[in-house]
């Protein structure tokens, strides 16, 4: 047990309702980042704030907030200053420098903080923090427009969110995976077409569509983008969300002939995180979600790092409304 301290200045303490479990705890667990342990995992988080530190402005006490990847800008780098709060220069990571959502209790810094809208529950909030943020914050932010053929590569913990906000956003969805047992799903959550990796080359399968004006990689990059980026259509840009080892190869002809574009992308500012879960709420975008009391998340980290989630696991602590133990 750790004592409950009090919020600092600029900070908010929150009991937390429920902590998604993100495939990038890992750099937590396994100290993928350069981290000083012990560390609480965890930057999908719900809760309720009930203590507010010296100075904090517009947020109350008993209020639901939410804390995603971004622990909270400074305010007053010249990142900040010119409107950049993802690349922030004191940008803190929630469960890297801070102890995250893997918690009864955790202390968050106000500048972070996302509004939760009344009609989701915090189980349901919460997958939205990070891989909602992560996947809505690129379609929003790419250059297509309505009725352009986007792909999104990987149905996942990422992709199954990018292929539901996708199709709501008014795309023509292409949805790539391995393997035909992820058809129906893909279709199911929007996708207009599914095309299998494993039997079809994605990329002239891309072509055939007219190819592709974005290309949201979800898995994690290095042979995934290289394998697809002959789908784009010129002008086209492929994103890539999934951090990984592998460098990133694509033909120098293929960047110049056509103009496209290899772009990376980091979960999102907070009124966009705002702005996720509202579209969320208003178009009925939700994680396909299996919830677990806190007591059991080695377990839940495990399911999720042997890729066995389908999709988002949750932790759910008894501060809250989460229906511990019941998969839906
Ligand atoms: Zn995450
Ligand atoms: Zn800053």
């Amino acid at each position: 047990m750790k004592p409950l301290v009090d919020p600092g200045p600029g900070q908010v303490r929150i009991r937390v309702e429920a902590s998604g479990v993100c495939h990038s705890d890992a750099g937590t667990v396994e100290g993928s980042f350069p981290i000083s342990w012990p560390r609480v995992p965890g930057h999908e988080v719900v809760g309720r704030i009930d203590a507010l530190g010296a100075g904090v402005q517009g947020w109350a006490v008993g209020q639901r907030v939410g804390v995603g990847f971004l622990g909270g800008s400074c305010g007053y780098c010249e990142l900040c200053r010119n409107g950049d709060l993802v690349n922030c220069r004191n940008q803190e990571f929630t469960g890297i420098h801070s102890d995250g959502g893997y918690a009864e209790v955790m202390i968050a810094k106000a500048t972070g903080l996302v509004h939760i809208p009344d009609d989701l529950s915090s189980a349901d909030a919460a997958p939205l923090l990070c891989a909602g943020l992560t996947t809505f914050n690129a379609l929003r932010n790419a250059p297509a427009k309505a009725g352009d053929l986007v792909a999104v590569l990987g149905i996942g913990g990422l992709g199954h969110l990018a292929v539901q906000y996708a199709r709501h956003m008014g795309f023509e969805v292409a949805a790539i995976a391995r393997g035909s047992n992820t058809a129906e799903l893909a279709k199911k959550l929007g996708a207009h077409h599914y095309i299998d990796s494993a039997t079809t080359d994605p990329a002239t399968a891309l072509q055939a569509l007219g190819g592709a004006k974005v290309i949201v990689i979800t898995a994690s990059g290095g042979k995934t983008i290289t394998e697809t980026f002959k789908g784009l259509r010129p002008g086209g840009v492929s994103i890539d969300l999934g951090v990984g080892p592998e460098p990133i190869e694509v033909a120098s002809v293929d960047l110049i002939f056509g103009e496209r574009k290899v772009a990376g992308s980091l979960t999102g500012n907070p009124a966009t995180a705002d702005a996720t879960l509202r579209f969320s709420a208003l178009s009925g975008v939700s994680a396909m979600i299996e919830t677990v009391p806190l007591e059991e998340a080695p377990f839940a980290y495990a399911k999720m790092m042997t890729g066995k989630a389908h999709f988002r696991m949750v932790l759910v602590t008894k501060n809250g409304s989460g229906d511990a133990g019941q998969p839906k």
